[in-house]
């Protein structure tokens, strides 16, 4: 019986396990969950895709999942969410973002590749849709969309995301300021 594989993330450390996988056993059977719609994307490009410096939002996709399954033989299942893992049973539980479907999938080995999530301290005005975090391709959709409709604006920025300051083009006009 080849051995049966889940991944659990479908960014860097997801998609590189992933492709791992596969040279390591090519009988392997591997199955990769990402709720989101994009898997191996240009985290590090987010800022330059905003700043207009790449302009064509598809740059980002260092691969599709149509692209990764082809070459790799790997079952990508986007938009699909592990909500429980039964250890007992060695089973996960997944729920698809889409239809709301639910399911088990067995596994034999199982990757955590989930990444971390933007952290939104408990602040007063924390939830100003003028207050933005940057983590994936939807993230950077919104802020391009709020910038976009203006033709100037200040932002004040933690200190790694100051590139989306250094990025900016000449022809929209971005005051930022480093706030810690
Ligand atoms: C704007 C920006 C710029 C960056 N620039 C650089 C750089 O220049 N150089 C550098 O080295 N690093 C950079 N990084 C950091 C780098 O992108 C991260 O270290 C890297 O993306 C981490 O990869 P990961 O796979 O561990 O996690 P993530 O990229 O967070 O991916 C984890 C994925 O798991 C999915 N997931 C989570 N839980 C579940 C679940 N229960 N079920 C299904 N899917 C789930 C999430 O949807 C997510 O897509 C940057 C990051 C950002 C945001």
């Amino acid at each position: 019986m080849p051995t049966k594989l889940l991944i659990i993330g479908g960014v860097a450390g997801g998609a590189t396990a992933a492709a791992r996988a596969r040279r390591v056993d090519e009988h392997a059977e591997v199955i990769l969950f990402e709720r989101g719609e994009h898997i191996s994307f240009a985290n590090c490009g987010l800022p330059y895709y905003i700043g207009a410096v790449i302009e064509n939002r598809d740059d980002l996709l260092v691969t599709t999942p149509d692209a990764f399954k082809e070459r790799y033989r790997i079952d990508i299942r986007i938009f699909s969410e592990v909500i429980a893992i039964d250890r007992e049973t060695r089973e996960v539980e997944v729920v698809h973002l889409r239809t709301g479907e639910r399911y088990r999938e067995g596994y034999d080995k199982l990757i955590l590749s989930p990444g971390a999530e933007p952290l939104r301290p408990p602040l007063k005005g924390i939830d100003s849709d003028r207050i933005f975090h940057l983590r994936n391709i939807p993230d950077s959709d919104r802020i391009k969309a709020y910038l976009d409709d203006r033709k100037s604006a200040s932002a004040g920025l933690p200190n790694p995301a100051a590139r989306i300051c250094q990025s900016e083009p000449s022809e929209r006009a971005l005051t930022c300021k480093v706030v810690c």
